[in-house]
């Protein structure tokens, strides 16, 4: 159960109108199924010959027909696996076709997906099975390793050879509600074991519903599809956005080929597959935007963030490309993709920094000083988020749960997420992104616990005392740097294994000081930048 907020009580009137009226915009959600296989059932059926799927690597394009057979066909082979309603099914399948039909499939059964990254530290693996139960995994031939014995693999969906498209009875949809769990997504946790934010079909729906959110293919053509880039990670949730924005609304989704992909290689991919929406983390979208300067073509709409955005590359990009968009999407996982949004529409309107905006339809956001009131605009505060695209919690840890998520008495025991996030209103009613409450920072787009690494390298054998610290303000290069107290370097070397099998590839600290003892700043905080100029001078 979610602990209610202290010190939230005795607000004024005034007060609570002004935060309670943001907190009940609604999206038009109630028109439609509530589940998210039923709602993609349904748009099929409006759009039956429209493109939903074309994947140029495999060289496949899949209407939204062929879309829905697929993922029935291959949902009785998850049936035949053993899935069934209320399950957890992992999915590590390269971005394809094939991954959007095993995302459709397990939503088709009735249970929920689990996506995990294709390179998953041997910790992880065992937390994710211990959290979730799953007991089959979709994934391709190459993971089959990464899986104890005792699990069901399945190879991903192939439209040829396929030798279940022959097979004979199809097992029934199992109904789906709002409050169905769509899927658990892993992010990193401060204690070092990941945390699995569960996402009910209601959230992905409301980000899907939202009409202002994605501007039209063709402001003259109301009747053109978007085309869709699918590039993020199926384990990183703006892959939330990208498969069932499209999906709930008809529109195309255009696979980029998997593997890394260079900033020219994604310029060319937007022209040659004519997209019109695409979403780039705001480290790679810095990385197209310096490229070089050209127009982005047929790109109506690119939406960036996950990280602070740069003002200098907005601008550079809006300056190439007269009458895009470019959007600041801001949220964590637990608020499903998008808590704000930010549109700017030509150069001349960014400023020294890009709002993260306001929210969007079916959330609310509260900004709260440390006693729980509102702040003032001007006054820094902590971003609280509420309403229809709250996670559940974190699967099977209500504890943690009890502390991010809480209820807001006077907006009636609505629930709010806690995002540990610093913002402040400006004059103009919108956000500005401030910093973080804790030491989580961003590398590459995925959170990073910087405690988390330092608890682990402070309990190693001969370790006195350690600092853990991010390097470089760069977004795009920023790395996490290791200062340690003690050890000898033969010590260190143990550790460094011992840090690959419990975190993930991109929290691992790229720079390593081994320093007789922390310095101190001035207020007698670890001086970080004193140990970030000794690692650069030394490295
Ligand atoms: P996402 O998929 O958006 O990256 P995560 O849950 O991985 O979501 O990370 C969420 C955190 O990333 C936020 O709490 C915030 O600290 C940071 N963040 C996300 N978007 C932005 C943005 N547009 N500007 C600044 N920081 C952002």
């Amino acid at each position: 159960p979610d602990a209610p907020l202290s010190g939230l009580t005795g607000l004024s009137a005034v007060e609570r109108a002004r935060i309670a009226t943001p907190a009940h915009s609604t999206p038009d959600t109630a028109d439609g199924p509530e589940g998210l296989w039923e709602r993609f059932v349904s748009t099929a059926g409006r759009s039956p010959d429209a493109v939903a799927v074309t994947d140029p690597a495999d060289g496949h394009t899949l209407t939204y027909r062929r879309l829905e057979q697929a993922a029935t066909r291959y949902a009785s082979v998850l049936h035949d696996a053993g899935v069934r309603a209320g399950d957890r099914v992992i999915i590590q399948v390269d971005r394809s076709a094939a991954e959007v039909v095993a995302v459709l499939a397990v939503l088709r059964t009735g249970a929920c997906y689990v996506p995990v990254p294709q390179q998953l530290a041997g910790t992880w693996r065992d937390e994710v099975l211990r959290v979730t139960g799953a007991t089959v995994a979709v994934a391709s031939a190459d993971h089959c390793r990464d899986w104890p014995r005792h699990m069901r693999l399945v190879a991903p969906w192939s439209p040829d050879p396929a030798p279940y498209e022959e097979t004979g009875a199809l097992a029934e949809p199992h109904p789906r509600a709002g409050d169905s769990p769509a899927y658990i997504s892993f992010t990193s946790g401060t204690t070092g074991t990941p945390k699995g934010v569960e996402i009910p079909d209601r959230a992905v729906i409301r980000l899907a519903a939202d009409t202002g959110l994605l501007r039209p293919a063709d402001d003259e053509d109301p009747g053109r599809r978007r085309s869709m880039l699918r590039m993020a990670p199926l384990a990183f949730d703006a892959s939330t956005l990208e498969l069932f924005h499209p999906l709930l609304n008809g529109d195309r989704i255009a696979i980029l080929p998997p593997g890394p992909a260079s900033p020219r290689a994604i310029r060319a991919f937007l022209r040659d597959e004519e997209i019109t929406h695409a979403w780039l983390t705001s480290g790679i979208f810095r990385l197209v935007a310096q490229y070089d300067a050209a127009s982005l073509g047929s790109l109506r709409q690119l939406l960036t963030g996950g990280d602070v955005v740069s003002p200098d590359h907005v601008r550079a990009v809006l300056e190439a490309s007269p009458g895009l968009w470019v959007t600041n999407g801001y949220g964590p996982t637990e608020n499903t993709t998008f808590t704000t949004v930010h549109h700017v529409t030509s150069a001349d309107e960014v400023g020294d920094a890009v709002p993260i905006g306001r929210p969007i339809e079916g959330t609310g956001v509260l900004v709260l000083d440390e006693t729980g009131r509102p702040v003032p605009p001007g006054v820094d505060g902590e971003l609280y988020a509420t309403g229809l695209g709250l996670a559940h919690g974190y699967a099977g840890d209500a504890e943690r749960t009890a502390s991010a998520f809480v209820t807001v008495p006077w907006l009636a025991g609505e629930r709010a997420y806690a995002t540990g996030d610093i913002v402040r209103w400006n004059e103009a009613g919108e956000l500005l992104f401030r910093g973080r409450r804790d030491r989580q920072i961003k590398v590459r787009g995925h959170r990073v616990e910087l405690a988390a690494i330092e608890s682990h390298i402070r309990s190693w054998p001969g370790v006195v005392d350690a600092d853990v610290s991010a390097v470089g303000d760069d977004r795009t290069d920023r790395a996490v740097l290791a200062s340690v107290v003690g050890p000898e370097r033969s010590a260190l070397r143990r550790l460094v294994p011992s840090l690959t099998d419990t975190f993930p590839s991109y929290a691992l600290p790229g720079l390593w000081c081994l320093v007789p003892s922390l310095p101190l700043s001035r207020n007698g905080k670890v001086d970080t930048d004193a140990l970030a100029a000794r690692a650069l001078t030394t490295e």
